[in-house]
């Protein structure tokens, strides 16, 4: 099995950018039915823009290419785009050539607990955090693995962690207006966090 190196989260993050363009209307009407509507333009247009950057054949470390992804998210509208540009610089951070499952675990959890502490939303609050727990627990406990099988156990949590939202009342942002009719509405948020994951489990 190929090393975690810049190639291999290359085609990680260009995989998770071409699902989320592909599938940026699934994820518009979710945040349409819970929310404003925007959910899908934002997370996509902050794909597109990283795309050139993630091609790029000058980025010699993974930290490099996950630099590039949160910058661009960090300059994407919505609470997501903060959001998510926090959690992708911090999970991305580790100044190694080769990434290990540890090294993924920790990171993950790194960035999560940054994304809660700005955002203030716990578990079963319906966000993105809910699919972010669950795959920082899997990672954690498949820190010795071979870092595929890891992802594929945060891919399993973080899809699981997606659906349960479809069982909450919104209790953190735009969705929290919307109360109990938001509920059966799965987050588009922690979706595409277990897309995120998906994408690096395909390989
Ligand atoms: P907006 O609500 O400003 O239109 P987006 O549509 O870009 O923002 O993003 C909505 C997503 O952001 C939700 O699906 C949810 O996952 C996430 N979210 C909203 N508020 C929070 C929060 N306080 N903490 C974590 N995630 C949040
Ligand atoms: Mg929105």
């Amino acid at each position: 099995m190929s090393a975690l190196d810049t190639a291999a989260t290359r085609a990680w993050l260009l995989r998770f950018a071409d699902r989320v363009i592909a599938d940026a209307d699934d994820l518009t009407e979710l945040d349409r039915l819970a929310g404003d509507g925007d959910f899908g333009w934002n997370t996509s247009a902050a794909l597109r823009r990283a795309r050139p950057a993630l091609e790029s054949a000058g980025a010699a470390v993974p930290s490099a290419l996950w630099a590039a992804l949160s910058d661009s998210f960090l300059a994407a509208g919505g609470t997501s785009g903060p959001l998510f540009g926090l959690w992708f610089g911090r999970l991305g951070a580790a100044d190694v050539p080769v990434w290990t499952a540890r090294d993924l675990a920790e990171g993950v959890a790194r960035a999560t607990e940054a994304v809660t502490r700005l955002g203030g939303a716990s578990a079963g609050d319906c966000t993105m955090v809910d699919a972010m727990i669950p795959a920082v627990g899997a990672l954690a406990r498949s820190a010795e693995r071979p870092w595929a099988e890891a992802l594929a156990a945060a891919a399993v949590a973080a899809a699981e962690g997606a659906a349960s939202t479809g069982a909450m009342v919104p209790s953190r942002g735009r969705a929290s207006y919307v109360g109990e009719r938001a509920r059966e509405v799965v987050d588009p948020g922690a979706l595409a966090v277990a897309w995120f994951f998906e994408a690096g489990s395909d390989s």
